[in-house]
Order: structure tokens, then C-alpha cells, then sequence
């Protein structure tokens, strides 16, 4: 008996080894996580650069703005001092006029000088964005290759497994073969277990001397009391 039961435990050791690989295989980490958080980085780069890119066309506007204020003020002050504008109310008028464009000069330069601060901080946030997204995408990188690589030797490990399978199914006696297919799916995969220090290691009941006395004359299957899987004592 207990030579039929060492081709079926034999076969059962490569079974198990190929439950775990695939397994393994099956909770390597897709990098859903990482990507997700390199596409939050890259949302925050976006949004960063269209905020730099509002305080710089402002600004533009801005020293647009101030040129075509000065521009005006200029022509009002070459005709005032120029002297040939005489008639007193028209003076007046011009030096108004003059004194609002330069109170519309102070606002704009002001606002000026904030965006020059408002763009170097921007331009500050965009750099620390951008480098937080080359990080995510170096992280996912690395990542993706070693799932690559711990792919590759699994299914290199299933595929020698399957060709160990293949070589060990010929020795194992059919009916068993049918009993053990049956039983795997309930039994968690062990099927056979086997007996260590008395013991089913399967489900660690110990062994009465009765049933290691069945077991040693290797004559009928034994099965444990508790668990009901087939003991296989190793010959000596
Ligand atoms: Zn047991």
C-alpha cells in the first residue's frame, strides 16, 4: 500500500507546489495603486501649470496695460507742457485726466509686483509637482518590471512543475488517481497525509497504536479518525 500511496504523495507535493505558484501569481500586485496615484500626480501638475499660466498671461495683460496707461499719459502731458493748449479749462481737464491715468498706473504696477511673486511661487509648486510625478512614474516603473520579472519565474516554475506532473502521473495507481481527484477540492489539496511522530500531519490527531500497527503491515488504506484523509507512512 504504502508504495501506491508514495507515487499519489508525490504527485500531491508537485499539485501543492502548483496551487502555491499560481496563487502567487495571481496576488502579484497588478500596479492599479501606483497608477492611480501617478495619475493623481499628473492631475496635480496640470492643474499647477494652468495656474502659473493665469498669472502670467494676467501679468501680461497687466504690463500691456500699464504700457498703453503711461503711453496716454504721455501724450496728455506733452500737450500740457508742450504750450499750446492755452484755453484754462482744457488744462484743467488734461491734469485730471493726467492724475487718473497715474492713480490707474500706481493700481496696475502694484498688481504687478503681487504677480511677480504670485508666478515665482507657481513656478516653485509646478517644479515639486512635477517632481512628485516623476517619482510615481519611476516608482511605477520599478514596479511593473519586477512583476515582469516575478511573472516570468512563476510561470517558468508552473511550466516545470506541469512537466514533473506529467512524469509522476504514469505511477500512480488509477483508482487512487480517481479517489484523490475527487477528494482534492473538499480537502484543500491534501489529500494523502502524511504520518509524522504518530501523528496525521494534516490535522496533527495522533495516531492510535491499533492504526500504527495497521500502518506498519502496510496491508489495507488507513485513513485518520479525524480528518478521514489517507495516512501514508513513509517505509523506513
Ligand atoms: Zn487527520
Amino acid at each position: 500500500m504504502s508504495a501506491e500511496l508514495k507515487a499519489l504523495y508525490e504527485l500531491q507535493t508537485i499539485d501543492l507546489d502548483l496551487a502555491k505558484a499560481q496563487k502567487a501569481r495571481a496576488a502579484l500586485d497588478d500596479g492599479s495603486a501606483k497608477k492611480r496615484q501617478v495619475e493623481a500626480a499628473r492631475q496635480e501638475v496640470d492643474a499647477t501649470n494652468k495656474l502659473l499660466h493665469e498669472a502670467t498671461t494676467e501679468m501680461q495683460d497687466k504690463d500691456l496695460n500699464l504700457k498703453s496707461v503711461e503711453t496716454k499719459q504721455k501724450v496728455f502731458k506733452d500737450k500740457l507742457y508742450g504750450g499750446r493748449v492755452t484755453n484754462p479749462k482744457e488744462l484743467e481737464s488734461m491734469e485730471k485726466e493726467i492724475e487718473m491715468l497715474g492713480r490707474q498706473k500706481d493700481k496696475l504696477e502694484e498688481r504687478i509686483l503681487e504677480l511677480l511673486d504670485i508666478v515665482e511661487e507657481r513656478k516653485s509648486a509646478l517644479a515639486a509637482a512635477e517632481a512628485a510625478l516623476k517619482q510615481q512614474e519611476d516608482e511605477l516603473a520599478a514596479m511593473m518590471e519586477k512583476r515582469r520579472q516575478d511573472e516570468a519565474s512563476l510561470l517558468a516554475r508552473m511550466k516545470e512543475l506541469s512537466a514533473q506532473r506529467e512524469k509522476a502521473l504514469p505511477a500512480v495507481e488509477p483508482a487512487l488517481l480517481k479517489r484523490y481527484e475527487a477528494l482534492r477540492p473538499r480537502a484543500g489539496g491534501v489529500v494523502v497525509s502524511k504520518v509524522e511522530a504518530d501523528s496525521c500531519s494534516a490535522c496533527h490527531t495522533q495516531i492510535m497504536s491499533g492504526g500504527m500497527r495497521e500502518l506498519r503491515s502496510d496491508k489495507e488504506q488507513q485513513t485518520c479518525e479525524n480528518c478521514g484523509r489517507m495516512l501514508y507512512l513513509e517505509a523506513k
